[in-house]
């Protein structure tokens, strides 16, 4: 693999390396990235680096597939060693992916060493601290931020109250009711923000990681102007982020995740979808990590039902360990209410995995409940689905209450969570039925915003549109090594 990068790479004058993070919807972005620079210029190849989650065999096949079905000139992967072993490592997922990741900065420096025309790093904002070892080999690193501004924004202004103004950000997350950040147009209620940024477990690996996205040359983002103007343009103000200074920004988005847009090998749902009026049916999906417990699936169902409205529903079982990938039920019928299936046979489908790009775009599908991951987000944009928010994990409530209060193209599905916010409460299907229906019946203003972003979003990658011409630009800057 590596002799014939750098056979190659005497061809083609420079070779970039991602490394990217083991989770699907940040690596489909990452590939995704890589091909539409290939594409732009004959001179790069880019080798991307893919770590393996020991733990996680059901994400590992997912991400495997967006490699195999991957086959580009000038597109190589190479896999990082599998940790032996990590029982003594972390089972919080943020602190086991932070030990992976510098579990990786030796065979990261050992490959690197070995390439000849090394031109830069793209690291996903979930492995920026491998800046460490690009700035060994004196060449420009890029942090790729796969999700939106507002919430990178969000994490810079935490580490500038944290290390410029001496906040105890713990105590005062603990002790206020908002934050204004400004990266967000409305103060941020603090019961929205990540656990990653209020939580003790995690707080100074995070700390440590936002300090190193000051340090790149530049931070290439999947989002576009149109849609985060507010808080691009915070970026730009002297000193909105504290006093280190912050890397040019580079909005190129939507990149979106291609790997799944292919219903062809899908013709059941397919067929089913073709049968549906137009706009009529809510997907339900959850991202590739999103599952539930029993209680709540049947909540779910009950709520379906009771919203009246057509369904596709993809519903996946928990993982069996911590920190794994959920999987296809073998038999759903067991797991829902007694007769659902028979019950909803006309108007509703229930699946294990479904090619979400296309489903969105399909003419029947007219609204969306989601767990608002970014990528799940711009999906929804660009084929101008409005949402219906069900955040889990992550950044999630804070995306929601963007797509809520900030840019007016979704409804809430309201959500109890307990008092320590370690867990979100049953969701009842009297208010599942009730965001259905709100979604699907009301606000046409909420549909007439989603369409204008939908055609924003497309404008914004054509010839001449906001990110094509920073794309441009990224792409002249990183080749000609300025
Ligand atoms: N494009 C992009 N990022 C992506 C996918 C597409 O910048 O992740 C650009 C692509 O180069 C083209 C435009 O978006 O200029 C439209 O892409 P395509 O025709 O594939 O999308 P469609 O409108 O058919 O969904
Ligand atoms: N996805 C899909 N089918 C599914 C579930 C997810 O194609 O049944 C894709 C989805 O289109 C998106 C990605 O997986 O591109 C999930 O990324 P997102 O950021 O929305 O959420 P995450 O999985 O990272 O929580």
């Amino acid at each position: 693999m590596i002799i014939q990068l750098c056979y190659k790479s005497r061809m083609e004058k420079s070779v970039l390396v991602f490394i990217a993070a083991p989770v699907m919807g940040h690596l489909a972005q990452s590939v995704q990235l890589a091909k539409l620079m290939l594409e732009k210029n004959n001179q790069l190849s880019v080798l991307v680096l893919v770590m393996k989650v020991p733990i996680d065999p059901e994400g590992t096949i997912k991400v495997q597939n967006i490699i195999s079905g991957c086959s580009v000139e000038r597109l190589h992967f190479h896999h990082l060693p599998t940790p032996e072993n990590t029982d003594n490592w972390s089972s919080n997922r943020g602190l086991f992916m932070n030990q992976l990741v510098e579990f990786q900065k030796p065979h990261v420096r050992g490959i690197a060493s070995k390439i000849e025309g090394l031109s830069g790093f793209i690291l996903d904002f979930g492995t920026a601290t491998s800046i460490d070892v690009a700035e060994e080999f004196q060449v420009p690193s890029y942090i790729f931020c796969t999700s939106g501004a507002a919430y990178f924004g969000l994490m810079l202004h935490v580490q500038s109250l944290q290390d410029d103004h001496n906040q105890d950000t713990i105590e005062l997350f603990k002790t206020s009711e908002e934050l204004i950040v400004p990266s967000f147009v409305q103060p941020v209620p603090i019961s929205v923000l990540p656990t990653a940024t209020t939580d003790k477990l995690q707080w100074s690996v995070r700390m440590r990681r936002y300090q190193y996205y000051r340090k790149p040359k530049g931070v290439i983002m999947n989002t576009f102007s149109e849609l985060e103007d507010h808080a691009l343009n915070s970026f730009l103000k002297d000193s909105a982020y504290g006093k280190s200074g912050l890397p040019q920004i580079y909005p190129v988005g939507p990149i979106l995740n291609r790997s799944e847009m292919n219903l062809k090998n899908h013709s059941q749902i397919s067929e089913w979808l073709d049968k549906q009026p137009q706009n009529s049916v809510v997907l339900v999906s959850f991202g590739s990590l999103g599952s539930f417990d029993l209680d709540q699936v049947k909540e779910i169902a009950s709520g379906l039902e009771q919203s009246g409205h057509r369904f596709l529903w993809v519903l996946r079982r928990p993982p069996t360990e911590k920190g794994g990938f959920p999987a296809e039920y073998e038999n759903v019928e067991l797991v829902l209410p007694k007769g659902f299936l028979d019950r909803t046979a006309s108007i509703g489908k229930v699946v294990g995995w479904v090619p979400q790009l296309a489903v969105l775009s399909h003419p029947a599908v007219g609204g969306f409940v989601s767990h608002c991951g970014w990528n799940s987000i711009l999906e929804s944009i660009w084929c101008g689905v409005p949402i219906a928010t069900w955040p889990l994990a992550a950044e999630q409530q804070l995306n929601a209450f963007q797509l809520v209060k900030e840019l007016g193209i979704a409804v809430e599905i309201s959500l109890d969570y307990n008092e320590a916010k370690e867990h979100q409460e049953l969701v009842r299907a009297e208010e599942i039925g009730k965001g259905v229906r709100d979604l699907m019946d009301g606000k046409n203003e909420m549909r007439k915003r989603v369409k204008e972003f939908s055609e924003k979003s497309r404008a914004a990658v054509q010839e001449n549109g906001s990110s094509h011409l920073c794309f441009e630009n990224l792409v002249q800057t990183i080749c000609s090594g300025s």
